[in-house]
């Protein structure tokens, strides 16, 4: 079949796209049929499809990091269910063998001219442009947390460099106030900075120390989770457990060396000090500068594609997904499945030259609430219309411990294999076969 695809393939790419093969002419001068920018799940489960598809150097992932991290992991590593080297894999091994691998950074997409340009310097071409270069993490925007991150109780899930500290600091804590916190700005996998609260709060049960502890969720925004169905049933576990929520408590500056961390209330503008032991720092996210530079992002800077078909709402030849993308749903590798699919199927029609129907994407995402070291609900949703949208005919805010294993140690295995290598476009499948045994959402 592939075989067949390139053959049909074969007169749209040679048209002045020669192989590399064919070519040895400076990077500079190089163009590909189809850029992506971004080795992560995104960008990578794009190129392996359409590097398949049209064979050898076609396409080119640009993408400076030697490591591709499985971020969904991390919350398992701060719990201490994970070590942190089982989410992490050398890049090269994971872009497809067909795709060139440039190994840089974009610094600009120059959108009328078709052309990229790198941190070098050069420029490389392309036909059609892929958008995935997730989100960036704003640490510089809490005063005093870049320095502190690490070091003194201080830690976040959300970096390579400071995930395994969670765990040692969780671990190393004798009671006090432990402080958690929720950004003014969606961060990638907004249920991520709960999860950790749980874990942490079950952990401290564990260690002996919770009688001595308040553990304190201070959330920026309104609710403990944008939608009710499992947001209410979050809310009461919160309760439950102890943990004290206010909400509307943005952080804005940690004070290292007093153990301060300062809070302003949205609402009343109030500032407040709180005092911790130990703390753990949801950072506040936006999208790359780059985006916006190029004039290619909204308002807020992602990247300006169609909700339904992850075209480029100008430019009709770049497709974005994952978290850098205007996409307004929340911003997760799951959603990054369904995605994927749907610009896929946009893509390579226009690579075949075909006028299809195009696939339209619904908003699926995925949050797997982690409330415990055995305890998962596990919340799937548009996030356009906040309608659940779950795979198995059982009510999915019920606590399972199944949900734990499958979300723990088979969906890593799905991810690693399947989605990166472009195999993997979501559970849509089974949730229409499921559909006949499934009671109604109430
Ligand atoms: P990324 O994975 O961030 O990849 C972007 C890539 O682009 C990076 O490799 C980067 O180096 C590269 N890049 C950036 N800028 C440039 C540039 N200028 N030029 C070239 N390349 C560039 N999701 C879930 O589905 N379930 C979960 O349970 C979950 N939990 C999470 C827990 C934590 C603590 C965190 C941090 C994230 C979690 N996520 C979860 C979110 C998930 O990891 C992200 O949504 C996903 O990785 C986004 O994929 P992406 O390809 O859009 O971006």
């Amino acid at each position: 079949i592939m075989l067949a695809l390139r053959t049909r393939l074969t007169p749209l790419y040679a048209r002045g796209f020669a192989t590399a093969a064919e070519t040895k002419k400076p990077a500079a001068d190089k163009a590909y049929k189809v850029v992506v920018i971004g080795g992560g799940p995104g960008g990578l489960s794009v190129s392996s499809t359409v590097s398949k598809l049209l064979g050898q150097s076609q396409v080119a992932v640009i993408e400076p990091s030697k490591v591709h991290y499985y971020q969904p992991l991390w919350t398992y590593v701060g719990g201490g269910l994970k070590s942190f080297s089982e989410s992490e894999r050398p890049m090269g091994e994971l872009i497809s063998p067909q795709a060139d691998w440039i190994q840089n950074k974009v610094t600009k997409v120059n959108a009328e001219e078709n052309t990229v340009t790198l941190a070098d310097g050069k420029r490389i071409g392309y036909d059609y442009l892929v958008v995935a270069a997730g989100i960036q993490v704003n640490w510089d925007n809490i005063k005093g947390l870049k320095n502190a991150l690490g070091k003194n109780g201080v830690t976040s899930n959300y970096s390579a460099d400071s995930v395994q500290k969670t765990w040692q600091f969780i671990q190393e804590f004798k009671g006090g106030n432990a402080l958690f916190t929720f950004p003014a700005t969606p961060p990638k996998c907004p249920g991520a900075p709960t999860k950790i609260t749980f874990l942490a709060e079950e952990a401290f049960r564990n260690l002996g120390v919770r009688e001595k502890t308040n553990v304190i969720y201070n959330h920026a925004g309104a609710k403990i989770f944008g939608v009710d169905h499992y947001g209410k049933v979050l809310q009461r576990l919160a309760d439950e457990r102890g943990i004290q929520t206010n909400y509307f408590h943005e952080l804005i500056e940690i004070k290292a060396d007093d153990k301060e961390a300062i809070f302003r209330n949205n609402q009343t503008k109030d500032v407040k000090t709180f005092n911790y032991d130990m703390i753990h720092v949801a950072p506040p996210c936006g999208p790359p500068a780059f985006i916006k530079e190029s004039n290619i992002g909204d308002a807020a800077g992602w990247v300006d594609v169609n909700k339904e078909t992850t075209r480029h709402n100008k430019y009709s030849n770049i497709f974005a997904l994952g978290d850098c993308s205007s996409l307004p749903t929340s911003k997760t590798a799951a959603a990054i499945t369904a995605e994927s699919g749907v610009l896929k199927h946009n893509l390579i029609a226009d690579l075949e030259g075909k006028t299809v129907e195009p696939a339209k994407y619904d908003g699926y995402t995925s949050c797997p609430l982690i409330v415990g070291r055995k305890q998962l609900i596990l919340a799937e949703f548009s996030g356009y219309t906040g309608t659940p949208m779950e795979t198995f005919p059982v009510d999915q805010r019920q606590i399972s411990s199944t949900a734990q294993f499958l979300n723990k140690e088979i969906i890593p295995e799905i991810y690693w294999r399947e989605l990166l290598a472009g195999n993997w476009t979501g559970p849509s499948k089974y949730r229409e076969a499921m559909a006949p045994f499934r009671g109604k959402y109430d």
